[in-house]
């Protein structure tokens, strides 16, 4: 008996000579009556091995039945192909069909599919070259995450999915509840009466794991959360998502400044880990769907990042002479066309900005001593616009109070944030990283469905 390996190992250390087991789908089959040729791929790798089998040794009804998205194992001998396209073959002995697929239902044809197609098609699509590379890549970037922070002692800490704050005071969050929707329970004033409910008070689904990560980094010094993120908003944009993974550093005694150099360095050294990891991958995707990405890729890692702030960013884009969809103006919020000017033609760079006005910013962040401005964060990418999102927060117990009076948040429901400023406050600071976004930068694709596995959308929970 041989044991089964899988193609990448085999393309990596091949046996020549020796007999190999491999199992996996079948992507293209051709030859005539004499010899079939078979497109194997395991997932493992992008790359298919080529299996070549002699007809007359075989049962015509097997043949015939290895068709277009079959899964079988193949046992042969390994040997140098004879034909161009590749380096090693299987030369097959024997050929065990796991399960057929018919040829005329088969939604993946050898011709190419449009993303809307394969979005339907999500249950399928990972059998594709461009979404076994994305998912592949997907991966790779979530264990360099974990890697990339254990190896500089930060603590990856899990926050809470079900939360009873609202984290920005944004609202758009899903309700977890247990309460029968058509008989709901409510007080003599008409509000529901959230006391019967699983939890007794209101609950939602995370928009953030921040405030809690906060309270784990003013103890254990440096964690991370990375974890599934909820937004009912109705974004029904490429880069939105209902549900999506944010990775939330949280650092003690970080200034600002603290804050970019960790941003920056954290996504050079990611985008480095991909170059070097999943060459194929991004090699396939730089020649299929986007050409120029590894170029883009390399850009960033060996560039530094520009650092304006809010101000001088909306002095650069009021002199631009451009004419914007949504006015620029100091105190408005930078839209993504006014972002993408700046990171795609002004700069030509990524770019981080910071000091936003304090009205367009969560209530927890630093305020800046001009009484205007606080110390925020976003860092903009080419093609995508903020990737991070981040800032110092507010560590004196008076002016984050003051805040949240000022906001009218639910100050008791805070209690427990507020006490961190009570007892051994610290300066600290933190960011988001939108995993997907930042995925769609490295693999150079065009919607966020399509880098994660089953996107979740306004009108959209299939599969
Ligand atoms: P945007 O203005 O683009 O909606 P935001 O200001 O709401 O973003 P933050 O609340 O700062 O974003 O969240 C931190 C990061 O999470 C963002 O920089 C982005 O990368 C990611 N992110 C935010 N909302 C979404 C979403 N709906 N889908 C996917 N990623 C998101
Ligand atoms: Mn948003």
């Amino acid at each position: 008996m041989v044991r089964r390996i899988k193609v990448k190992k085999l393309m990596a250390e091949p046996t020549l000579g020796k007999d190999v087991l491999v199992k996996g789908w079948v992507r293209t089959k051709r030859g005539n009556r004499n010899i079939v040729f078979i497109a194997l791929n395991d997932g493992s790798t992008i790359n298919n091995i080529q299996i070549v089998a002699d007809a007359a040794s075989f049962d015509e009804s097997l043949l015939k039945d290895i068709t277009t998205g079959a899964s079988i194992g193949v046992t042969g001998r390994l040997v140098e192909s004879q034909g161009g396209g590749q380096n090693i073959e299987i030369s097959a002995l024997h050929i065990e069909i796991y399960g057929k697929s018919d040829a005329n239902t088969y939604p993946l044809q050898k011709k190419g599919h449009s993303m809307e197609f394969l979005r339907e098609n999500a249950h399928l699509r990972f059998r594709t070259n461009t979404f076994g590379a994305v998912f592949r890549i997907r991966h790779a970037m979530a264990f360099a995450i974990h890697k990339y922070f254990n190896d500089i002692g930060f603590f990856y800490l899990h926050t809470p999915i079900i939360t009873g704050s609202d984290a920005e005071g944004a609202g758009e969050m899903f309700h977890v509840t247990t309460l029968d929707l058509k008989t709901i329970p409510r007080g003599e004033d008409g509000a529901i009466d959230f006391r019967e409910d699983f939890f007794g008070k209101e609950t939602n689904l995370t928009v953030s794991g921040q405030l809690e990560g906060e309270l784990g980094a003013l103890a254990l010094g440096e964690i991370y959360t990375f974890g599934p993120t909820f937004r009912a908003e109705n974004s029904n944009t490429p880069r939105h998502l209902a549900e999506f993974w944010m990775i939330e550093p949280e650092m003690a005694f970080y200034d600002l400044n603290d804050n970019m150099d960790l941003a920056e360095d954290f996504v050079k050294y990611l985008i480095r880990y991909a170059l070097e990891n999943c060459k194929e991958d991004l090699e396939f995707l730089d020649r299929m769907v986007n050409p120029g990405l590894s170029g883009r890729l390399k850009f960033v890692v060996e560039n530094e990042f520009v650092r304006i702030t809010y101000t001088e960013a909306v002095d650069i884009l009021s002199a631009s002479g451009r004419k914007w969809e949504f006015p620029v103006g100091w105190g408005r919020d930078l839209q993504a066309e006014h972002e993408r000017y700046l990171v795609e033609e002004h700069f030509l760079k990524p770019v981080i900005i910071t000091d936003y006005p304090k009205e367009i910013k969560a209530f927890y962040m630093k305020q800046n001593d001009d009484g205007r401005t606080v110390r925020a964060m976003d860092v903009l990418f080419p093609g995508i616009g903020e990737i991070i999102g981040g800032s110092q927060r507010e560590e004196v117990y008076d002016k984050l109070l003051a805040r949240i009076r000022e906001l009218k948040l639910p100050e008791k429901d805070l209690w427990w944030y507020l006490d961190t400023r009570r007892f051994g406050t610290a300066p600290h600071s933190g960011f988001g990283l939108g995993f997907e976004r930042f995925i769609l930068f490295v693999t150079g694709m065009a919607n966020i469905r399509d880098v994660i596995p089953f996107p979740r959308t306004p009108k959209n929970a299939e599969f």
